[in-house]
């Protein structure tokens, strides 16, 4: 499989490639050229552990890395990382499967592509004779910045700069990542929201490409956020591992449409669902779930997406999130057109605006259902599943929970559904806590040990003692100061 641009046909690179460098030089993400001429024994995969499943699609997904290679690198990220060998395990909630995304080692769902994309980055250095030492650079709303500094932490030829929005993350979110250690990672607030922070990192990307800042260096750029097709490719997986465990179940038959519903920031958990789709799995509706920042969910209502809104801070800060990366991909490998994509990504950037063609969204829906959940909503659908069924969610799962409801309601012939879940409830103590009548007061870690007391559902060991850590990284710059900031830690 080749990979190219989504603004630029002629820009084509290996998988190797596009893993190592992140995003491509004219500012367009490395999608698949097309997945629909991929022949996949979707299959033959449904009886095999989730580990040789990985293998399996990704080696599918990333022909650079043979089979056996991938067996080797999909050892080192996984094994002994998560709290089960299922990786991600489903649990019958209701009518409904929840699948659980968050039992990776820091307790968010972004562990699952984090834990593979430093051995792939690795790899692909070594594939491409690259020496120079790569810098990861990423944005994040809240998890991915943990997940990834500790999936990079220590990692040889690598280090990693990680950007949140100042203010903008759980204090939960933000203990983790100060306190993280390692010599070769290092994270920043950024006063602004997390498209600022995301935008900034795009920017650095473009001006170092632009102006050669680091050439001669001995450093090159790369991203860990999911505009990379390494952290992509492994998400993958888990739509694979829950087909598999409905039909064990007895729940389908193998052949039978499932339903499902993610809760949506960035669009690239729903790719990676839709990738499952173009594979061969019989992925009925792919349900977008969105907070009040629910610019998805009119764009896939209306076929217009606009980003002169409103930005909310909401209970479920992972999707506060107003330009979804990962939209582009979709929309490249349904038009098949790049030019159509620069034009409408041009016209984003300029005004803010975008209309799709009408064809586009034609197709856009006959895949994707969309619909959006406040915070009101989040607190009553958290406290309705624990006193109805004993099932503790966070408020990012909630979300979806509440949205696969609507979505049932208004699609009465819909498949069996499995809601995606993206983090432990412990990320967000307080809102959760609350949501189940309980009052919480400013401090996230007495909520947290409260959460225990009230549920007795076990904390996750990576977040016990997290309040004693020690702090070592204190950084806040303005967005401005993002480039100056890099070129500094590039000189090192
Ligand atoms: C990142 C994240 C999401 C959104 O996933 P995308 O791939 O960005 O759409 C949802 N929930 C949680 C908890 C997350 O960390």
């Amino acid at each position: 499989m080749i990979y190219q641009s989504t603004r630029n046909n002629d820009l084509k690179v290996s998988s190797a490639q596009a893993i190592l460098d992140g995003m491509a030089r004219d500012g367009g993400l490395y999608s698949p050229a097309s997945l629909s001429d991929l022949e996949f024994d979707w299959q033959g995969l449904l009886p095999l552990s989730t580990q040789e499943m990985a293998v399996k699609i990704l080696s599918a997904l990333l022909p650079s890395f043979s089979e056996e290679e991938m067996a080797a690198l999909v050892r080192q990220a996984y094994v002994g990382k998560f709290e089960t060998d299922e990786l991600t395990p489903t649990v019958s909630v209701g009518e409904d499967t929840v699948l659980e995304l968050f039992r990776g080692p820091t307790s968010a769902f972004k562990d699952v592509a984090l834990s593979m994309l430093p051995v792939l980055m690795t790899a692909a250095r070594q594939k491409c004779g690259v020496t120079d030492e790569i810098l990861i650079l990423t944005a994040t709303s809240g998890d991915t910045g943990k997940a990834a500094m500790a999936g990079f932490q220590d990692v040889p030829g690598t280090r990693i700069v990680v950007f949140y929005p100042y203010g903008g993350v759980s204090p939960v979110q933000q203990a983790q990542m100060v306190t993280q250690a390692g010599d070769n990672v290092c994270v920043s607030a950024v006063r602004g929201n997390f498209d600022d922070a995301q935008t900034g990192v795009k920017r650095i990307f473009a001006q170092v490409e632009k102006k050669g800042l680091l050439q001669g260096k001995g450093v090159r750029l790369s991203s860990a956020n999911s505009i990379n097709i390494g952290r992509l490719a492994p998400q993958v997986v888990y739509y694979f591992r829950a087909y598999a465990n409905l039909v064990r179940g007895g729940r389908i038959a193998v052949g039978d449409p499932v339903d499902f519903v993610v809760p949506t920031g960035n669009f690239g958990d729903i790719l990676a669902g839709y990738f499952a789709k173009m594979m061969g799995l019989p992925v009925g509706r792919l349900v977008c779930a969105s907070n009040a920042n629910n610019i998805l969910t009119d764009f896939l209502h209306t076929g217009v997406y606009d980003r002169n809104r409103p930005f909310y801070k909401t209970t479920s800060p992972s999707m506060d999130i107003l330009v979804s990366s990962n939209l582009e991909r979709l929309l490249f490998l349904l038009s098949q057109d790049a030019k159509l994509v620069e034009t409408l990504m041009d016209a984003l950037s300029r005004t803010g605006v975008y209309r799709v063609p009408a064809s586009l969204k034609a197709q856009l829906d006959k895949v994707f259902y969309a619909a959006s959940c406040d915070d009101l909503g989040t607190k009553e659908a958290i406290g309705q599943v624990w006193r109805r069924y004993g099932y503790l969610m966070d408020t990012h799962t909630a979300v979806a929970y509440d949205v696969a409801q609507q979505y049932k309601a208004a699609c009465p012939a819909h498949a069996p559904v499995v809601i995606l879940s993206t983090a432990s409830p412990y990320k967000f103590p307080a809102a959760v806590l609350e949501a189940l009548g309980e009052t919480a007061d400013d401090d996230e870690f007495r909520a947290m040990e409260r959460l225990e007391a009230v549920t007795g559902v076990p904390l996750p060991k990576n977040l016990r003692g997290l309040r004693d850590r020690p702090v070592r990284h204190r950084d806040v710059i303005g967005p401005e100061d993002m480039l100056t900031y890099i070129l500094d830690k590039a000189g090192r």
